[in-house]
């Protein structure tokens, strides 16, 4: 369309990006019977949403990011189911390979419901592991099994639920680049849209639209160094598998007594990169493999080949085995020292929501659910599976 306008007919919902964010805002926007409009500047989503692990990281989260993860979960499921894409409640495997990395898992068990987190033995967590080629590595001590972890395809599942959400009614403007908002009316570089609530989920580029939110909310770029593997003849992974460096990064964990004993045993070279060593594999068998963190106001687009190699060896090391890599790529997503969520009135008629720190799966729908009861409160909304 070269120049919008449904003037005579605004939607209640206009949604700008077509992330998982902004996706999730629009299914549960059209599921209580709203009229959704979204407006994406590329023809499908090629941001922080395909560009992760696909892991919805329920388990490790705390406090109200805990809340929003367990809300989305069955969200997840529900639209999984009818839109299509492909999810997973495998859960997720984090092996330990020392006594303190043991004891922070035994102390995060003791204190979540009985099953949620199941603390494993040294040959329960190296079967997980085995391929046809390599041996687990033998410092292996034991694990955990996060119960309520979900895994999605990144590549294909933003793709899908839009659409999805295309043959429920909401109408997609690709290629239209949001430039401006007043009160009922979006300004794009083809033209006005009009609506009576615009949600703006547009991740890390927020400052490009609201400079002095985003300054307010303290909103960087964290810039993630990722990479794909062929897979590992004879692997079939259900769980996402995390490492002692996940246990410094998700407050699940760094609650935990012993976690404050992690930074003195956990390898300098990862934690001089900001690593999170973890893996999860493709439906097609292949493995992604990250990450890395590096936080900056604009993106250095450059790849370390040092740190690659870090994150791949520590991988390989776990499986016994050297990784045949056949792609790597840059993630961005948008962080914040001032705290995980920045969801804000801008100005009248018009919200920003960003998840400003890598759990956007992981909490996308719940934070959406809460966004538009906040907007919407007598519409009544679907419930998802859980
Ligand atoms: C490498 C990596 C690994 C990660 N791992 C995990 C993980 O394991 N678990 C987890 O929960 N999260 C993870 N995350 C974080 C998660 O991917 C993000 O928090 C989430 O995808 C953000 O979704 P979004 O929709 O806000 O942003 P995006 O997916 O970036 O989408 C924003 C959209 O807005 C569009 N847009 C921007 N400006 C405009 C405009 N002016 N007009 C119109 N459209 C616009 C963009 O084109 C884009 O499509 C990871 C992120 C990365 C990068």
């Amino acid at each position: 369309m070269n120049n919008p306008t449904n003037s005579k007919n605004p939607a209640d919902v206009v949604v700008i990006g077509a992330g998982i964010v902004g996706l999730a805002h629009a299914a549960l926007a059209v599921g209580r019977g709203l009229t959704v409009t979204v407006i994406e500047r590329d023809d499908r989503a090629v941001g922080a949403s395909i560009r992760n692990f696909g892991h919805c990281c329920i388990t490790a989260q705390s406090g109200e990011l805990y809340d929003l993860a367990q809300s989305s979960r069955g969200h997840w499921l529900y639209f999984a189911e009818r839109a299509g894409f492909w999810a997973s409640e495998a859960g997720a495997l984090v092996v330990a390979r020392n006594d303190v990395e043991l004891q922070v898992l035994r102390e995060l068990a003791g204190r979540r419901e009985a099953g949620q987190v199941t603390v494993l033995r040294a040959e329960e967590t190296t079967a997980q592991l085995r391929t046809a080629q390599g041996t687990p590595d033998p410092a292996i001590l034991g694990g955990a099994m996060l119960r309520d972890d979900l895994r999605v395809d990144p590549r294909t599942t933003v793709g899908k639920l839009a659409a999805w959400l295309q043959e429920q009614g909401v109408d997609f403007l690709w290629r239209t680049s949001a430039v401006g908002f007043d009160d009922g009316a979006v300004h794009t570089n083809r033209g006005t849209v009009y609506g009576r609530r615009t949600i703006v989920c547009v991740g890390h580029d927020v400052d490009y639209l609201f400079p002095s939110v985003s300054k307010e909310h303290i909103v960087e770029r964290c810039t993630l160094q990722m990479s794909r593997a062929a897979q590992p003849a004879g692997l079939t992974l259900g769980p996402a598998v995390l490492t002692a460096t996940s246990m410094l990064r998700y407050d699940a964990f760094t609650e935990m007594p012993s976690a404050i004993e992690l930074s003195r045993t956990v390898d300098s070279g990862l934690q001089a990169i900001g690593a999170n060593v973890m893996f999860t594999q493709h439906p097609d068998g292949s493995l992604i493999l990250g990450d890395s963190h590096t936080y900056q106001h604009t993106a250095a687009p450059f790849l370390s080949e040092n740190t690659t190699d870090l994150i791949n060896a520590e991988i390989g090391a776990l499986l016994g085995m050297p990784l045949e890599i056949t792609e790597r790529w840059q993630g961005i997503y948008a962080s914040s020292p001032n705290g995980p969520l920045l969801v804000k009135e801008v100005q009248p008629g018009v919200t920003a929501v960003s998840v400003t720190s890598g759990v956007g799966m992981t909490v996308s729908f719940g934070l959406a659910e809460r966004t538009l009861n906040s907007l919407f409160e007598s519409v009544h909304s679907h419930r998802g599976s859980s």
